[in-house]
């Protein structure tokens, strides 16, 4: 394991967050527009805690997608300075918690803080891990070219190139096939 399991867990879902973007979905289509696609998201994902069910957590949410994303995007300075801002506006406070199924891992806010923060908080918690080990390049963008989706790179050797949201790597892959059997060089590493 390269991080610690609640990181892991963390990132995966930070960036399934921020693929439901317009884009980056598998539909194309904007997937956290309901509060039941909210709701989905947050059971999927076994996010515990309160939750009002209202507009404005949505819309919370929604707005902070934008802003995690850059945490796959900024160099190491932008991400640290974007990650602190993070913690601060959520007064996180570190505290080592047991719950449900999951052993001791860090919760930075209350669980009855807003569902942003909480997410937001748990993020930049996960992304300090990152910036520590310098293994901030495992964050990055899917590298098929018509895809805004991101990607978090687990694998031992870095490999990880596509994401997981429009099966690119294989769609990338077909797509170099067809250019070889039309003869055009194709220098892309799939
Ligand atoms: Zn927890
Ligand atoms: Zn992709």
């Amino acid at each position: 394991m390269l991080f610690a399991h609640d990181t892991e867990v963390s990132l995966a879902s930070t960036a399934a967050l921020i693929n439901t973007l317009p884009g980056a979905s598998k539909s194309g289509d904007d997937e956290l527009s309901t509060p039941a696609q909210l709701v989905q998201f947050l059971d999927r994902n076994e996010f515990t805690g309160s939750r009002t069910g209202a507009t404005e957590e949505l819309d919370d949410v929604r707005a902070l997608r934008g802003r995690l994303r850059e945490l796959w995007t900024h160099d190491e300075d932008g991400v640290v300075a974007l990650v602190n801002e993070l913690l601060q506006e959520a007064h996180a406070l570190p505290q080592l918690v047991k719950h449900d199924h999951w052993d001791w891992h860090l919760h930075a806010t209350e669980s009855s803080a807003p569902v942003a923060h909480r997410l937001q908080v748990e993020t930049a918690m996960a992304v300090i891990d990152v910036v520590r080990a310098k293994e901030l390049d495992r964050l990055h963008e899917c590298a098929a070219d018509d895809c805004t989706a991101v990607v978090v790179d687990l694998s031992r050797n870095r490999s990880k190139r596509y994401c997981d949201v429009g099966n690119c790597g294989n769609r990338m892959h077909v797509a170099a096939y067809r250019a070889r059997l039309r003869g055009e060089k194709v220098s892309e590493r799939i």
